[in-house]
């Protein structure tokens, strides 16, 4: 088993968490040529013998606009809305589009499949007495813009020959105080784990640190695929993650969570630490520790790490080309998660940005050329 550990990247610009907003927009909000509609959502692209000349839009209190497009409309909406605005406005496959009664603009069978996740699964275990107080853990999430949470990673392989392939699992501990309300709302809100294995982990660090480590399966086989659910924009389009459907996935990742959980104890038991074992109805009658108890433990405590990507993949036969365009339409380009065709080992924001700046470059350029004096021509 090769495996290291790394240390946790955050774009941190002083004194705030960075993110794409306060990076990107903030440098180019004044210029005059952006305009942000907020509380307005895209219902469909407005389509003329396959080339999209604009974008139909609901206002908050419910008014409907259109807005029309000089050169070309880009589509950025991420894994879920895009395809869902796509198969809204009559491109995707036509006997999904045919049972809602849309009109079919463009057969194109790939539209909201191929949806690709990290599903984690976690594993608690308490370690020594919390240096902060429960106040002081509750003071912190105040001060969360910050994001003052220690964490460290890993990547390791569980099956054999590890030199043929990228690192199956990759592993983030994020350290907790005692009775942290950040750590329940992680449990409970951000992965949605139920009250009462939440509430298990809890009790268990009262007044004890905890290390929660994500163990996440990096290169899944699974495909999910997102359908509409109606014909209405505000209708969520029905996601289904299609976390193990391909079983080696669970095999794998089970494999990762008993690693994890060795290391992991091994390393605790000698300062007093111990696993954190959620009450599981569905696993507890299995032998503890056991290959069946935690391929149990996986399936039952598995949830997503929200890297969705891949529903309208970039690919020679794919939903999109190589220069983010939808084949098939003309004037319209996709930029977000779901031209990724396969999920990087790895956290995918970064590469999400570079598909934006992929994008932005090939946009310049291939107008640039319209405008004589440009210096690229
Ligand atoms: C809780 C959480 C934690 C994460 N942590 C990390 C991390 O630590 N590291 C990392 O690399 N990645 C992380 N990610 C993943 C990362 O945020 C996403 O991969 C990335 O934001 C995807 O970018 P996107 O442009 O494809 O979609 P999004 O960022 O989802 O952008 C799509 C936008 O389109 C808007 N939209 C949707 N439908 C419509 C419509 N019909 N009309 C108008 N607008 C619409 C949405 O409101 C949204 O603003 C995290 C995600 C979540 C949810």
């Amino acid at each position: 088993m090769g495996r290291g550990r790394y240390i946790y990247q955050i774009a941190d610009k002083e004194p705030i968490r960075s993110c794409v907003a306060n990076t990107y927009l903030a440098n180019v909000r004044n210029k005059g040529n952006l305009d942000v509609l907020k509380n307005t959502l895209v219902s469909k692209l407005i389509i003329k013998h396959k080339t999209v000349i604009g974008v139909e839009l609901i206002r908050e209190c419910g008014t409907k606009i259109k807005a029309y497009a000089r050169k070309e409309v880009v589509l950025s909406a991420g894994a879920f809305n895009t395809p869902q605005i796509l198969l809204l406005s009559g491109i995707g496959p036509k006997p999904e589009l045919e049972k809602l009664g849309i009109p079919v603009v463009l057969d194109s069978p790939k539209v909201g499949k191929n949806l690709q996740d990290h599903v984690h699964v976690p594993v608690a275990v308490v370690g020594g007495p919390s240096q902060a107080t429960t106040l002081e853990n509750a003071v912190s999430m105040l001060d969360w813009k910050t994001f003052p949470l220690p964490m460290v990673g890993s990547l390791f392989n569980v099956n054999k020959d590890p030199k043929k392939q990228s690192p199956e699992i990759q592993t983030i501990t994020l350290n907790f105080g005692a009775a942290s309300p950040f750590f329940y709302y992680l449990c409970h809100i951000t992965f949605n784990f139920n009250h009462t294995v939440c509430k298990s982990f809890f009790n268990d660090t009262l007044a004890k640190e905890v290390y929660y480590t994500l163990t996440i399966l990096n290169n899944p086989l699974s495909r999910g695929e997102v359908t509409l659910r109606s014909t209405d924009i505000k209708d969520p389009p029905v996601i289904n993650a299609g976390f193990f459907r391909n079983k080696a996935d669970l095999i794998t990742l089970s494999k990762g969570v008993k690693k994890v959980y060795e290391l992991l104890t091994e390393c605790y038991e000698k300062v007093g630490g111990s696993f954190s074992r959620p009450p599981l109805p569905q696993c507890d009658d299995l032998e503890f520790g056991c290959d069946d108890y935690w391929l149990c433990y996986t399936r039952i405590m598995s949830s997503t790490t929200y890297h969705p990507a891949g529903t309208c993949a970039m690919g020679p036969d794919g939903v999109t080309d190589s220069d983010l365009k939808v084949r098939g339409i003309k004037n319209l380009r996709v930029v977000d998660a779901s031209v990724i065709p396969k999920l990087p080992t790895a956290n995918i924001e970064p590469t999400v940005i570079m598909i934006a700046e992929y994008a932005a470059d090939k946009i310049k350029k291939e107008y640039a050329c319209e405008d004589e004096t440009a210096a690229d021509c």
